[in-house]
């Protein structure tokens, strides 16, 4: 079902859903669903399943290195396939603008479309680990306004090649990125929900929030999203602080801010597993606070462990 669909029957009522990683090449997905079951019981309607770009790695050759490139996390197809079918709930692969063509794009939407996947999250993917700025690839879309284009062409049963004959379009339902401290690379918050408002005027049914600490981010990027004629619902996403060197991290990677009243508990833990408890009691607040503004939907970015997505939904689902 689509996203859009979930809301409508809640009847504003909440919803919670999270988003996970693929494994790595070679590992197990056991792991995956040991980290996914303790959060079916708060009911998602759909999971997020991330998508990795690819990589350089480097094999020692007896002290020569090889360079090579790869994705060390495919599989977010398979992944989104192997959770629908086990817990059926809804699937969300995550569609990237970089290291895919136009053409590679397609034959996964084709792809998600014979699965009965509903709903895609279309972004343009961050520069690879060794590039400065994030560069688009051959053949490919150097932004999501234009993935979100292709999408909704699909949508109405335009392929890429005028030639195919189409009597089964596919319909899906199409979720993009918002930035309540603005995107790392814009020039403002205004510029940057005007590139937003682009995205959905494109055809995008929802917006996911990257992650925020301080609600009053959030509060007031939903206010000035509206005051732009953004009337699709705004999903706040919601990352529970978890290590000490979150701290640095997170604003120095994602350009966002850290409440002082945060960052003073942190500093006052002795050890690792108390800050992770101060993260979960910091998430718990911020969640009960969006529940009373009537958010859509709580998204939890679980980064692949969930024992502390099961302690704050356990206070609020
Ligand atoms: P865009 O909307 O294309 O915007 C990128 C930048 O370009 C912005 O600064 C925007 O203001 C600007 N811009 C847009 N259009 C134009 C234009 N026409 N001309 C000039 N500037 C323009 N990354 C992954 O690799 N895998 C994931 O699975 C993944 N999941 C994510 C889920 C969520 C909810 C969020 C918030 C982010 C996720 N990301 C993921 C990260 C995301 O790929 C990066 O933040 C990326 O840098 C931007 O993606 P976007 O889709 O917002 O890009």
């Amino acid at each position: 079902m689509k996203v859009t669909d979930h809301l409508k029957n809640a009847n504003g009522k909440t919803l919670f859903s999270f988003e996970i990683i693929p494994p790595k090449k070679g590992k197990n997905i056991q792991e995956l669903y040991n980290n996914i079951d303790p959060l079916i019981e708060f009911n998602p309607p759909f999971i997020d399943v991330t998508t990795s770009r690819e990589e350089y790695i480097y094999i020692d050759k007896e002290g020569l290195f090889d360079r090579k490139i790869t994705r060390m996390r495919p599989g977010t197809l398979g992944i989104c396939a192997a959770i629908k079918h086990k817990y059926e709930v809804d699937t969300i692969p995550h569609v990237l603008c970089g290291g895919f063509t136009k053409e590679e794009t397609e034959y996964l939407l084709v792809d998600c479309h014979y699965l009965g996947i509903d709903n895609v999250m279309a972004l343009r993917g961050d520069a690879m680990p060794h590039q400065k700025y994030f560069e688009p690839t051959k053949g490919g879309h150097p932004y999501a306004t234009d993935l979100v284009k292709q999408i909704h062409k699909l949508n109405q049963g335009q392929y890429l090649h005028d030639v195919i004959e189409v009597d089964n379009k596919s319909d899906f339902c199409i979720g993009v990125a918002g930035y309540p401290e603005k995107h790392i690379e814009s020039p403002s918050l205004h510029s940057d929900l005007l590139r937003l408002k682009e995205k959905v005027d494109a055809g995008a049914d929802y917006v996911v929030t990257q992650m925020f600490f301080d609600n009053q981010r959030y509060f007031e990027f939903v206010k000035k999203a509206r005051g732009m004629g953004i009337t699709v619902p705004i999903i706040p996403g919601i990352k529970p602080l978890a290590i000490q060197k979150h701290l640095q991290l997170l604003p120095q990677v994602f350009k966002i801010d850290l409440p002082e009243a945060l960052i003073k508990e942190v500093g006052k833990c002795d050890s690792s597993a108390q800050i992770r408890q101060v993260g979960v009691e910091w998430a718990i607040q911020q969640s009960k606070e969006l529940l009373d503004f009537g958010v859509p939907v709580l998204h939890y970015y679980s980064m692949g462990k969930s024992d502390n997505i099961k302690a704050i939904a356990s206070q609020l689902f």
